[in-house]
């Protein structure tokens, strides 16, 4: 009796918690989002530290509730998307969004610059990435090279066989793979050398305290170091300062993304900020 009990208990809370989602989506209007065209990309900018132009961009996701007319953070409606499992698709269109807009600045004469897509660890361990991802490519003719994967620590620290064998599949196709908000997680070093990884970011909250704080100091030295001799290549993420930038450029950090260099701009604002800082 005590165990149909304790079954019966999780099974109702299961069921009012499904009800709960599912009155969440309805009542911030997530649900139609896509069909609405309420979602567009912005684009960050990531700079070369040799050659200080542009080098990539990271494709982030904006939501325009058509009810009101403000953006919504993806803080705020990202892990909804994740709890409902409506981020499969969104994040499906979020990568075919970022892909179509690569290949447009492409044939405009943009140079080949790498698009970075967010992938979250519920799409991640949804099983069919892979295939996804591999029908994408086909789908925009998207040179895979020229396609980042980014992935934050837990993504890739859960189930650890599984994700080595996803990982290898996707590298295979020829996308790099970073780990995202590097440092943050709790990454096991001899499983990070298992990994077919081409990028590690370092996060922002290091990166902030940067160039004087001497703990930020050891763990963004470290994570730079560590990059160096897995030879994988280092972002540093949230540089807001010259002071920061010039820091990491002397430690050969290879690329770096922050609202010193540029905020995550629209369509038309990307394409003028990279036409400009390659001119000048
Ligand atoms: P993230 O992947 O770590 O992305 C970087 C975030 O830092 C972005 O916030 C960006 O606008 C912000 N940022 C960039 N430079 C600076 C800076 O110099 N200073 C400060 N203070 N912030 C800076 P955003 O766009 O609000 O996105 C927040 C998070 O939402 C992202 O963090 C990512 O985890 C998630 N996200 C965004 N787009 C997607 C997506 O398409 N799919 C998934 N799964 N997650 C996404
Ligand atoms: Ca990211
Ligand atoms: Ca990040
Ligand atoms: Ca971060």
């Amino acid at each position: 009796a005590k165990l149909m009990g304790t079954n019966r208990y999780s099974f109702y809370s299961k069921e009012l918690g499904a009800q709960l989602r599912e009155r969440m989506t309805r009542e911030s209007g997530l649900h139609r989002a896509l069909e609405r065209n309420e979602f567009f990309l912005e684009y960050q900018p990531k700079i070369d530290t040799q050659s200080g132009i542009p080098c990539g961009m990271e494709a982030l996701l904006r939501w325009r509730p058509t009810a009101h007319g403000n953006l919504v953070s993806p803080n705020e409606f990202i892990p909804i998307l994740e709890e409902t499992g409506m981020i499969v698709d969104v994040g499906s269109w979020v990568l075919e969004t970022a892909c179509r807009q690569h290949l447009v600045w492409q044939q405009a004469g943009m140079a080949d610059l790498v698009v970075s897509v967010n992938i979250s660890a519920v799409q991640f361990h949804a099983g069919n990435l892979p295939e996804t991802v591999t029908k994408i490519i086909h789908q925009t003719g998207i040179n895979p090279a020229l396609l980042c994967l980014e992935l934050t620590e837990s993504v890739v620290m859960q189930d650890i066989e599984q994700t080595i064998a996803t990982l290898y599949q996707l590298r295979e196709l020829g996308v790099k793979l970073s780990i995202d908000d590097f440092g943050t997680g709790y990454s096991s070093l001899n499983y990070l050398q298992r990994m077919p990884l081409t990028e590690l970011k370092i996060d922002r909250s290091f990166v902030m305290n940067l160039p004087h704080d001497e703990n930020a100091i050891a763990i963004v030295d470290s994570v730079l170091n560590l990059s160096h001799s897995l030879h994988l290549t280092v972002v540093a993420e949230g540089v807001e300062t010259h002071e920061q930038a010039s820091f990491l450029t002397e430690r050969q950090c290879h690329q770096l993304q922050g609202y010193f260099f540029s905020r995550p701009l629209g369509i038309n604002a990307f394409a003028d900020y990279v036409d400009f800082s390659c001119r000048s």
